[in-house]
């Protein structure tokens, strides 16, 4: 589903060779496994992310998503680049950057707006994911005014609710209090399902063990080594 191929990225300055953020990045990924991601700061995470979600592009190797390579040219073609965005959804660690509708429902609503869906579609997923991230008491209020847990679980659900296959969760647990963490940690392994990807950066190894099937460790040489 997802192939790095020996893919490298530097970060442009005034060095002939740049800043390296990866180097040299080979990985499968499949679908049906939850994945986490785990390194020093600085290793490439965030990079290999913006990678993963066609925000980046490697400065050498491939990026194979689902047997079509994502390249620059290609992101560039509107029907190819919201095809690409519809198969992955991503959380970001401050998930309050995401939000910016008015109410919750709207947050929901607006991503599936954008797909063009019919309104009774919209209608019935902002419904379901409502009750799935239990938004049900906070549907009327603004997502910028809610506490860190409920901004997740709002960001959770505008993201799911566009039914992605591919689920990338930067920091998922991060920020969030002890049985908001527990809460997220319970609703990402349910979450596993044969149809869907996840791929998650964490720096709790506790978390990571209850969660992942597979490891991606990266290092502080920005390469990466894979452990089931
Ligand atoms: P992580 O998310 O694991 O902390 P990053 O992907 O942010 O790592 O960074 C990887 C490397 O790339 C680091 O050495 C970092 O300093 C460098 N880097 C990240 N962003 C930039 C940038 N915009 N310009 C130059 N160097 C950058």
């Amino acid at each position: 589903m997802i192939e790095l191929q020996d893919v490298s990225y530097h970060y442009q300055n005034n060095s002939a060779q740049g800043i390296c953020a990866l180097d040299h990045i080979t990985c499968h990924l499949d679908m049906g496994r939850c994945y986490c991601l785990q390194g020093p700061n600085g290793c490439g995470k965030s990079t290999l992310f913006r990678i993963l979600n066609g925000l980046s592009f490697p400065t050498s190797g491939h990026y194979i998503f689902n047997g079509m390579e994502i390249t620059e040219k290609a992101m560039r073609k509107p029907d190819f680049s919201k095809d690409f965005h519809k198969q992955v959804g991503f959380v970001f660690q401050h998930s309050e950057i995401q939000l910016f509708c008015k109410t919750v429902e709207e947050e929901i609503a607006f991503g599936l707006q954008q797909l063009r869906l019919p309104d009774s579609e919209i209608e019935a997923r902002v419904e379901r994911y409502i009750q799935l991230l239990h938004l049900e008491n906070i549907r009327q209020r603004a997502p910028f005014n809610l506490s860190g847990g409920e901004q997740k679980r709002c960001a959770l659900a505008a993201v799911l609710a566009m039914d992605p296959k591919v689920l990338i969760l930067d920091e998922p647990i991060s920020g969030l209090d002890e049985e908001g963490q527990e809460w997220v940690t319970s609703f990402i392994r349910e979450l596993k399902s044969p149809d869907r990807m996840m791929i998650i950066a964490t720096h709790q190894s506790s978390f990571a063990e209850e969660v992942a099937d597979v490891r991606l460790q990266m290092t502080k040489e920005h390469r990466m080594t894979i452990s089931d």
